[in-house]
């Protein structure tokens, strides 16, 4: 199956009972039993739910792996991931991260004695001058957020493999249609399912993909242990999302690429991140690891006054000023004081994360309306 055609059927399947073609939302805790532990394969929903099960399949097969996790928020996702670990392991992680990945790294799991590294991938070759006895786990993510770095997975894999490490990729940013990390290597896929898979900023969800079997059962045992899962109504959400996908995705890249031209063309801008165009740093490995560059776009305007920044913002009128990205309707926001507030300034500026930076999520509008509010609003 092509990814168009996966995204609508592949891991579904009509209901069993009726033949309803969309999966029915399972809003129920608990299920019959003809006899103690005498059951159709659901016991309880925080283990089990149909409809969280076709979701789960669903991830997996546009994935390229073999097992989907569902998670009530890409948190939930990050958090039982982290709780594979043991005190003493050791983390590296990117440097320029989701501003949450950083907290629960830093403000919860370093308090449980596990230790973090958050340092330049640009070159992945810096990645082994971390690595010691005690790493258990690579953390990538890419293209990163917000300055659009690119990580090369396949190479990630290879150190990862060298030294016994598992390579999760956060692949929010790139989706299954963009990039697929399973099969350059990686052990795990997360994802914000809140953002792109979803598509409709209606609902917040997160979930974890693997191929590997033990793997799999190890994070089912956290997740239900923990019991951080998406109720079946947000599920359902989900699939519907899922199902445009492609269509979705074509045209945030479509949409995305005559932005990023626009911007670098504009007289006020200083500098435009999009790994579409050929300066940018690893333009060459976007090309390599992607289908096309996607719909995020981060710019610092001339002078990179933080109150020109700020009085753009407020002057847009399509882009709607608000957390998130990968909805629909166009986004913007401003990393420093929103996204990556929970980030040290000093860190942020070690990244590159200047005050003055604007983030678009460039939505699935007419691309000449969404050109004239820039137009207006950088004026
Ligand atoms: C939003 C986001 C998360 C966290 O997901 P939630 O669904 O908000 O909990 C993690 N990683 C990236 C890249 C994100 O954009």
């Amino acid at each position: 199956m092509k990814f168009g055609t996966k995204a609508i059927h592949a891991g579904v399947e009509p209901d069993p009972t009726t033949g309803a073609i969309m999966t029915p939302i399972y809003q129920t805790s608990t299920y019959v039993q003809r006899s103690p532990g005498d059951h159709k394969g659901y016991e309880y929903s925080r283990t089990h739910n149909p409809t969280r099960t076709q979701l789960q399949n669903a991830l997996a097969a546009l994935e390229n792996g073999k097992h989907g996790l569902c998670f009530a928020s890409g948190m939930a996702a990050i958090d039982a991931v982290v709780k594979m670990l043991s005190p003493g392991d050791e983390v590296i992680s990117t440097n320029d991260l989701y501003g949450g990945s950083y907290r629960i790294f830093t403000k919860i799991f370093q308090n449980y004695g596990i230790k973090f590294h958050f340092i330049s991938m640009a070159d992945i070759n810096n990645i082994e001058n971390y690595v010691n006895e005690n790493t258990k786990l690579l953390w990538v993510e890419t293209p990163t957020n917000p300055l659009l770095n690119i990580i090369d997975i396949k190479g990630a894999a290879a150190i990862a493999r060298k030294h016994n490490l598992k390579l999760v990729v956060d692949n929010t940013f790139a989706t299954p249609y963009l990039q697929l990390p399973l099969d350059l290597g990686a052990d795990i896929v997360m994802h914000s399912l809140t953002k792109y898979m979803g598509g409709h900023s209606d609902v917040v969800m997160g979930a974890l993909i693997v191929k590997d079997d033990e793997l799999h059962e190890k994070l089912a045992f956290i997740q239900n242990a923990s019991g951080g899962t998406p109720g079946p109504q947000d599920c359902f959400l989900l699939l519907r999302g899922l199902k445009t996908l492609h269509l979705r995705m074509q045209r945030h890249c479509e949409n995305g690429r005559a932005i990023a031209q626009y911007l670098k063309n504009h007289p006020k801008v200083e500098k435009v991140f999009w790994p579409g165009f050929e300066d940018h740093h690893n333009h060459a490995i976007a090309k390599n690891q992607m289908r096309d560059f996607g719909g995020m776009i981060s710019f610092v305007l001339k002078g990179d006054k933080m109150e020109d920044a700020i009085q753009t913002l407020e002057r847009f009128k399509f882009f709607a000023l608000a957390e998130s990205l990968g909805g629909v309707e166009s986004l913007c926001g401003h990393p420093a004081s929103m996204t990556h507030a929970s980030i040290p300034r000093e860190e942020r500026m070690k990244g590159g994360l200047s005050d003055s930076l604007i983030r678009l999520s460039v939505g699935v509008e007419d691309i000449e309306d969404l050109i004239a509010d820039l137009e207006q609003a950088i004026g």
